[in-house]
């Protein structure tokens, strides 16, 4: 079949085989596809940018992922935690430089316990109407429903990749099964959910990432994050290349038509191969952006992938900029909580 015609089916129906994602993301249709994402994301999602700040608060972990320059093996790595009351202290500030959505991610660091977590929650909820997005990976479901009843609204936990062996292969201390066990409990718990996965694993196809796409369409994701995957020096992928910036795009443009609403960043491993690549993706589907806004010398250490050194800046300034920036793309800086749309 003609790839027009089936990228006229998806945008029509919401629906696609394998098969016709492959044919997309093999065919060099890229103009009209992207030009048919940006269309549905401006008739589902509006043209409003969503600024989300995060917060890496911890680099400690005790997983085993073998594309993760944070994980456990990698014993050249200085590790920090910060403290509940220092997190609370930048949730404070990236409030007032205008942040509605705090996105509080770490590695899978059991010193911040079910109780813990539970008093971080609760302090950001009485400094005004935030949305919390926590992304600190697998807890059991009483801890995911205890912060669910403290006021957490969203959870991101990417399924990596969909090809089960290759997860495995790729995560030795834990399971597909389990991953996606997470993401089925923390949507039955009422969480907006987001999941995610990277282009240009080793041992990915274009199958793979097919039935990537398929499965956040299965998974009826409120968000998803989708990113090349970057060689970390310090992994057991240390050799492998880059994934590919093209791929990614037609990646984030498929999921849009097919899926219509979810929130789509454009990722910042995506800016770090190519920081042209950010401006393609918010004309190729993406509709959210995230900015650090923990302190400098953590940053540096939250390494999951080699970071150039950046300059810099107040978390206003950063701000300013990105305002300055989304404006200048034609669009609109969005002033809500930027909740699921569906
Ligand atoms: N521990 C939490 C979890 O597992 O969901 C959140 C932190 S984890 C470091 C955040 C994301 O970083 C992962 O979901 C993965 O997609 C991404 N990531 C890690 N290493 C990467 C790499 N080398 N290249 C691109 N993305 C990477």
């Amino acid at each position: 079949m003609d790839t027009k015609k089936i990228i006229d089916k998806i945008v029509a129906t919401s629906n696609a085989s394998v098969e016709e994602i492959v044919n997309i993301l093999h065919s060099h249709c890229d103009d009209y596809l992207f030009d048919q994402a940006d269309q549905i994301r401006k008739k589902y999602c509006g043209d409003e940018i969503h600024l989300r700040a995060i917060i890496e608060f911890s680099n400690h972990c005790r997983c085993d992922c073998s594309y993760c320059g944070i994980n456990k093996q990698n014993t050249t790595l200085y590790r920090y935690r910060m403290e509940p009351a220092e997190i609370i202290e930048y949730v404070k500030k990236a409030y007032t430089a205008g942040y509605k959505t705090i996105v509080l991610q770490s590695g899978e660091d059991m010193w911040y316990t079910k109780e813990k977590i539970t008093s971080i929650i609760k302090a950001i909820k009485k400094l005004g109407d935030i949305a919390i997005t926590l992304s600190i990976g697998e807890r059991d479901y009483d801890t995911y429903k205890q912060w669910r009843l403290d006021g957490a609204d969203r959870f991101l936990i990417k399924h990596e990749t969909a090809d089960e062996a290759l997860y495995n292969s790729l995560h030795p201390h834990s399971s597909f099964k389990n991953r996606i066990k997470s993401l089925k409990w923390l949507k039955e718990l009422g969480y907006q959910i987001g999941s995610g996965f990277m282009i240009g694993l080793p041992g990915q196809t274009l199958y793979t990432i097919a039935e990537d796409i398929l499965l956040l369409k299965e998974l009826d994701v409120d968000m998803a994050g989708i990113g090349p995957f970057i060689p970390h020096p310090k992994t057991k992928l240390k050799s492998s290349s880059t994934g590919s910036s093209l791929l990614t795009l037609k990646a984030l443009a498929i999921t849009r038509i097919l899926l219509k609403t979810p929130h789509l960043p454009t990722t910042t491993s995506l800016e770090v191969i190519n920081i042209k690549d950010r401006k393609n993706a918010f004309y190729t589907g993406a509709n959210v952006i995230m900015r650090k806004v923990h302190p400098y010398k953590y940053r540096k250490l939250y390494e999951i992938y080699p970071n150039p050194s950046i300059q810099e800046k107040s978390i206003e300034e950063e701000r300013k900029e990105i305002e300055d920036y989304i404006k200048m793309l034609g669009r609109k800086v969005s002033i809500s909580r930027g909740d699921s749309l569906k």
